[in-house]
């Protein structure tokens, strides 16, 4: 084994393990919670390697990092999930590669995305992000639709040709009242997914928690935790 894969395998089952045990706390199955790695600004070998060692989900932030990245990778059976905001100029590379795009936030991009979709005849999974600490009618700083917009954004994608609604994302807010309350932002994710499914009942992904607070979204409810830092290591600059 290289040194960079023994790296990565360590940092793995520690992850490993810190999701067992809290799905275990939780009275959760541990397949009910699936380990996206977001591979950002690391290079294609990383993935490669990951793949190696039984990786399935990736994700990545940034089309022009991103891009090059998946098709280096094109041979590898691997689920790509975009996470970063996303401009619809971008969004016709991204549907070339993304199997799900986890930032849907707007209804211009719900029509953008769909339009690629069709275009590249495929069908591409589409997550609402959810801004705990946008206000009303508001977007979040980094991205994502306030709680009360989420309705009829997942009416959008419903009826949009080529997408299909799997659920929900959030990122926990550094500002409002759920700011350092990760758990508190987290139940109030998946009570936001309990009033979705109601209407979409196939729409039940919740992508919660990173490397910080992955134990908070899996003891909450997550689906997915979507995980960097913790894997592949303090990223050498921002992204
Ligand atoms: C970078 C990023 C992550 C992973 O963050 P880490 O703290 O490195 O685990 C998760 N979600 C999104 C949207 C990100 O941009």
């Amino acid at each position: 084994m290289t040194d960079r894969k023994a790296e990565l395998a360590a940092n793995l089952a520690h992850v490993e393990e810190r999701i067992a045990s809290s799905c275990a706390a939780a009275g959760r199955k541990r397949e009910e919670v699936t380990l996206i790695v977001v591979t950002k600004t690391y290079p294609a070998s990383d993935v490669r390697i990951l793949h190696e060692l039984g990786v399935r989900h990736v994700a990545e932030n940034r089309d022009q990092d991103a891009a090059p990245k998946a098709t280096a990778c094109a041979d590898l059976s691997l689920t790509w999930h975009f996470v970063g905001q996303l401009q619809t100029n971008k969004v016709r590379s991204v549907t070339s590669y993304a199997d799900v795009v986890q930032s849907v936030d707007r209804a211009k991009l719900v029509t953008a995305l769909s339009a690629a979709a069709v275009r590249g005849e495929r069908e591409l999974g589409c997550l609402i992000q959810v801004a705990l600490d946008a206000e009303s009618g508001e977007r979040g700083e980094r991205g994502g639709v306030a709680p009360d917009g989420v309705e009829e954004l997942a009416a959008g994608i419903g009826a949009a040709p080529g997408l299909r609604l799997d659920g929900l994302m959030t990122v926990a807010p550094l500002t409002g009242e759920y700011a350092g309350r990760q758990r508190a932002a987290f139940d109030r994710l998946m009570e936001i997914s309990s009033s979705l499914r109601a209407g979409h009942p196939a729409a039940n992904m919740v992508s919660a928690g990173m490397s910080g607070d992955l134990e908070d979204a899996v003891t909450a409810g997550a689906t997915h935790v979507r995980v960097g830092t913790a894997v592949l290591g303090v990223r050498p600059r921002l992204g």
